[in-house]
Formats: structure tokens, sequence, C-alpha cells
């Protein structure tokens, strides 16, 4: 019999600098090694417990409903929508990147009836546009993401969401690559229903996503008319899991959950403030050393969200070729452009544990000697310099 020799897995050491994954925290990877639970285990449902009071934390908010969905980003996306939305009920969302386009896909294949309100990718969506739109509509769900990772656009949400309520409306934000890089309110800024994923800014692998209801979204899963379409997905479901009964469900990803809490807690012994200015410190440094180059953003300044930094990408250079030398040469990963933005920029995450004085420096020294040695034209030696002074660090 012919035998087949696999490697032993060796993944590569890399520096990931792009839209996600992150680079996890160390502590996070030793946490997924723990021995694994039962779902059930008395020192697992604590476990459990301590996830929702932290994510509650994380999110800002006071909702009972708040706990992980098994499943990427995108699962927590779906797990939203497919939870309050019945087929015909009417929904308006923001669209100016393609995370927002997956969110009116989803919707549209719910039944519902979708309204999309469009900005140019690498702008924010137009409040005056969207309260009008809300206005009209009347929507039951209205749902914006708050931090575009496909353009490096941050969107102001308390606008939206009070319009929203003017009207009767829930709103739901995606908070895939905010949660744990920007300031999140949920409460204060009166959101119904959020998601997130945790390989961003939370510093974890990906596979899981936490969601939160308000009181006002359990009521209208409370009150649909027809079952939840997706039986996976079904919170009512996973409620008594994650709720008092304890009633098994699914089997949860026990050491994926080993993970977020310790990512949880590693985000919260650094402190949250102090976790903004960090990703703030890395942003503006990062930008310094860019400009310094010869380097910009399509992104308004005021647009712009520490986390993920879209660069124009400069004249004469190959986006391909760039980012392939710098995996190959560097070992580090940086994003390309997608949709309209294809070809036309780069995407530079600084999330989580990435986001580091370190990082921004290799990073910048490894972009200057790739595009060089392409011939591109760039200022050469002032990135360094232009970065580190505007470090605050140091003063
Ligand atoms: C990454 C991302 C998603 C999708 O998450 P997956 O983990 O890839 O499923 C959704 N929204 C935003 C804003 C994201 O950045």
């Amino acid at each position: 019999m012919a035998t087949t020799a696999f490697a032993q897995l060796d993944p590569p050491s890399r520096m990931l600098l792009g839209p996600g994954p992150s680079t996890p925290h160390p502590r996070v990877l030793a946490a997924l090694a723990a021995p694994t639970l039962g779902h059930l285990d008395p020192q697992f449902l604590e476990y459990m417990d301590d996830i929702q009071r932290l994510l509650r934390e994380a999110f800002r908010t006071q909702n009972a409903l708040t706990f992980a969905v098994s499943g990427t980003g995108s699962a927590g996306m779906e797990a939203c929508l497919v939870n309050v939305l019945e087929r015909g009920e009417r929904v308006l969302v923001g669209e100016n990147g393609v995370f927002g386009g997956r969110i009116a896909e989803i919707a549209e294949r719910l039944g519902c009836d979708v309204t999309r309100v469009h900005a140019p990718f690498g702008e924010a969506l137009d409040l005056d546009r969207m309260r009008d739109a809300i206005r009209e509509t009347k929507p039951k769900l209205v749902a914006v993401v708050h931090a575009e990772t496909s353009t490096g656009v941050l969107q102001s949400i308390p606008e939206i969401s009070e319009a929203a309520r003017s009207v009767g409306a829930l709103t739901l934000v995606d908070c895939v690559t905010s949660l744990g890089g920007v300031p999140v309110e949920l409460d204060a800024w009166q959101v119904d229903l959020a998601y997130s994923g945790t390989q961003k800014c939370l510093s974890c692998p990906p596979g899981l996503a936490p969601v939160t209801f308000s009181e006002r979204a359990v009521a209208a899963l409370r009150a649909r008319k027809s079952k939840v379409s997706s039986w996976y997905l079904d919170a009512s479901l996973l409620l008594n899991y994650w709720g008092g009964e304890r009633a098994y469900h699914h089997t949860a990803p026990i050491n994926m959950l080993y993970a977020l809490r310790e990512a949880l807690l590693v985000l919260r012994e650094e402190g949250f403030d102090a976790a903004f200015a960090r990703h703030r410190a890395c942003h503006e440094s990062l930008m310094a050393g860019l400009m310094a180059m010869g380097l910009g953003s399509p992104v308004a300044p005021r647009d712009r969200m520490p986390q993920l930094n879209a660069i124009s990408i400069p004249a004469g250079a190959d986006d391909l070729a760039v980012r392939k030398a710098l995996l190959r040469d560097y070992g580090i990963e940086i994003g390309g452009g997608l949709g309209a933005l294809k070809g036309r920029i780069w995407r530079v995450g600084l999330m989580g544990h990435g986001a580091s004085r370190s990082n921004v420096s290799a990073f910048l020294s490894a972009l200057e000697e790739v595009l060089v040695r392409a011939g591109v034209a760039v200022e050469r030696g002032r990135a360094a310099h232009a970065a580190a002074s505007v470090w605050p660090y140091d003063k």
C-alpha cells in the first residue's frame, strides 16, 4: 500500500497586519491548549457565566441575552438578522463597504424588503440621508457597520439609532472590527442588536461571534409569527443553554470559549481606555510614517478608524507584487482592497495584540524597502523618525 508522507504541522511565523485574523495574544493561545471539559461541566458553566459578564462589560451593555455564537463574525451577523426578521419585513441597511452589503444580502435571503442607503466606499454614511430614509421607509430594523474593515471607515452610531428609535425601529450594529479597538457604547447609543468576531481586535483566533440582544430585540424575537428559520442560530434555543436551564443544544466549542474568556481578561487587565489609546497611537504613528514616505489614505482623517488603515497604492506600484514581497521577504501579511477599492488600496490592520509600536516600525521599514526595490518613487529614510516622533508614550 502506498503511503503518503504529510509534513508535520509547522506554520511559519507571520506578522498578521491584514484585515483579520490578527495575531492572537500568547495567553490566548495557551488557553486554547488547556484540557477540554464537558460542555455541562460545572467548571465550564462558570466560565460561560464569566464570558457573559465580560462581554457585557466590553459591549457596555446590561443586556441579559449576551453570549458567543459558535461561528465567525458572519455567523453573528446572520444570528442577529435571522432571529428578529420575518419574511416581508422592511429593513434599511447603510452600505458603504462590503460588510454592509453582506448584511443586506442576508436580509434579502430571509425574504425581507431591503432598502440600501449607499455611500461611496471610503466614506462614512451621510447622516441626513440615513435619517430621511429611515423616516420614509419606517423599517423594522436599521443596520449599519461601525468599523467597515473593507474601507477603514468608522461610522458614528448615535444619530442613526436615535432616528431608528423615532420610528420604532430596532438598530443593529456590526462591531466585528470595532470591539476592543475603539469605544463601543451599546446602551448609551441605544443599540438593540450587535455582533462581533474574535479575530480582529480581541486578539483571539477566528471562531466565535459575541452577540447581544436588548430587551426590545428579545421582545421582537418573542413576538414572531413564524419560527426562526435557522435551527442552529435560534437564540431562544441557545438561551436555554447560555441561560438558566443549561439544556443541550449543540456542543459548545469549549477551547475557543477558553480563548475568548482569556482574551477578554487580557483586554480588561490592560483597561479598555488604555487599549483604545494604544490603537490610536499606533494608527497615528503609522500615518505619520506613511506621510513622510509620501503615501496617504483615501479616507478623510475624521472618518478613519485606528485599527484598519487604508493606504492609497502609489503610482507605479504593483498591488499584488508588493503584498507578495512583504509576505515572502518579511513575513508580513497585509490586505488588498475589496469591491470598488480593489487594486486601489492596501489594508493594514493594527488590531488587538498586533497594535504595537514594533509592528508599526517593522511594517514601515519593510514597505519602504519593498517599494524602493520595485522602483516606486517614495521618500527614503524618513518614515521611522516621523513615526517615532508622534509616539505619545515617550514624552
Ligand atoms: C471580518 C468582518 C466580518 C465577518 O467576519 P468573519 O469572521 O469573516 O465571518 C463582518 N463584518 C466586519 C466589519 C468584519 O470586519
